[in-house]
């Protein structure tokens, strides 16, 4: 087990990575009331060892991902009879971690809670760095706060019953940490990515240790993403376009989205063909895309919608040289050129 520890300034929490689910009440103080909230799918492999604690549990997938669910969940605390110095524990994927922690952060103005990170997504990315929140109406995590838990637990074991296409958003986001911020982080992914497929604990943890150290970093010199932190979302700005429009899962959109972010480097004159291609290929031994049959007027509408669009540019990230991510305005003419090629 190894444990690495975040500091904002005002917050700490700690990152245990290898530790396991069995483990989990030796973080959590005796003679609090603690209450779990999971999903049903963790709850069917994993409720057995949840058992000595009360445990309310979410119906899974981002449309669940509401205020309604967070109503539940309340609903349940109050039910439970928690108060103030109760303690919360999300056992789950990122649905549930950023649930979790948005309700523990309202319910009484706020009460301390912890993960139990279950996807390599969530290990690798939306456990850390305390971002909390719910969609609203079509709009991704638009209501949330800033909080951090005081632990994650990352039990690489429980990467064992996850699905395929649940493993491989994780890639996804571990090759987007390597592209913007280390060569030999992703160098290491590149040579390792049969063995992290193959579930190679030592690859995972290393692969889980990397992206959480370069994650600890950006969070604590930007916690609220005024500038450093916006580098993450290499790759996200096509994605969430993507799945707006079409039913594809994020990792499969973050991967298209890095492809589109590559080939803008390239044409801004920043990033070598080479190291594009070389991004191209460590995506594709991932098994994610790099082409997809899109609607293009529907993909450009929803582009022109994006939040970070100023008149007729978009702030978008984008590489120098692989391990280096740059903030860039982008015209939309050259963003919908970029998108034609990926289409
Ligand atoms: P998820 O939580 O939906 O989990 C994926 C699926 O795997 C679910 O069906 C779940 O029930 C199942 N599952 C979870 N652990 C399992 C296990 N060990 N074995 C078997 N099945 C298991 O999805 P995710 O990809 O983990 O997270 C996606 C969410 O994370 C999105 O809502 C996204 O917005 C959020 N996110 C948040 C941040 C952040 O900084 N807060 C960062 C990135 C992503």
């Amino acid at each position: 087990m190894e444990e690495i520890v975040i500091n904002t300034g005002s917050q700490t929490s700690r990152i245990l990575l290898g530790e396991k689910l069995q483990n989990l009440h030796q973080y959590l103080s005796q003679g609090k009331k603690v209450i779990i909230v999971t999903d049903t799918n963790v709850k069917k492999h994993y409720g057995q060892l949840l058992s000595r604690w009360p445990v309310i549990t979410i119906s899974t997938g981002e449309k669940n991902k509401t205020l309604q669910t967070i109503d539940r969940i309340i609903g349940g605390l109050v039910k439970q009879e928690a108060d103030r110095s109760s303690y919360i524990v999300g056992v789950g994927g990122g649905i549930v971690c950023d649930i979790t922690g948005f309700a523990a952060s309202i319910f009484m103005r706020g009460i301390r809670f912890g993960f139990v990170s279950s996807t390599l997504l969530s290990q690798v990315d939306a456990s850390v760095g305390g971002k909390n929140g719910v969609n609203y109406s079509g709009y991704k995590n638009l209501v949330g706060v800033f909080n951090q838990p005081d632990f994650v637990i990352c039990d690489f074991e429980m990467l064992k019953t996850l699905p395929k296409k649940e493993f491989k958003i994780g890639m996804a986001e571990i090759i987007k940490h390597g592209a913007i911020k280390s060569l030999s982080y992703f160098e290491y992914t590149e040579k390792n990515m049969s063995e992290a497929l193959n579930h190679n604990t030592d690859v995972i943890h290393r692969l889980v240790k990397e992206s959480v150290l370069i994650k600890a970093k950006v969070v604590e010199t930007d916690e609220r993403e005024t500038g450093e932190r916006k580098k993450l979302n290499f790759g996200h700005t096509t994605a969430h376009a993507i799945e707006k429009i079409a039913p594809i899962n994020h990792g499969d959109a973050v991967a298209l989205g890095m492809i589109v972010a590559a080939g803008l480097s390239v044409k801004k004159g920043l990033l070598s063909p080479a190291d594009a291609e070389r991004l191209k290929n460590v995506i594709q031994l991932a098994g994610l895309p790099v082409k997809m049959n899109l609607p293009k007027t529907k993909l450009f509408a929803a582009m022109r919608k994006d939040k970070k669009r100023d008149n007729d540019s978009i702030s978008f990230i984008l590489l120098d040289k692989i391990g280096n991510a740059v903030i860039e305005k982008i015209s939309i003419k050259e963003l919908e050129e970029q998108l034609d090629d990926l289409c």
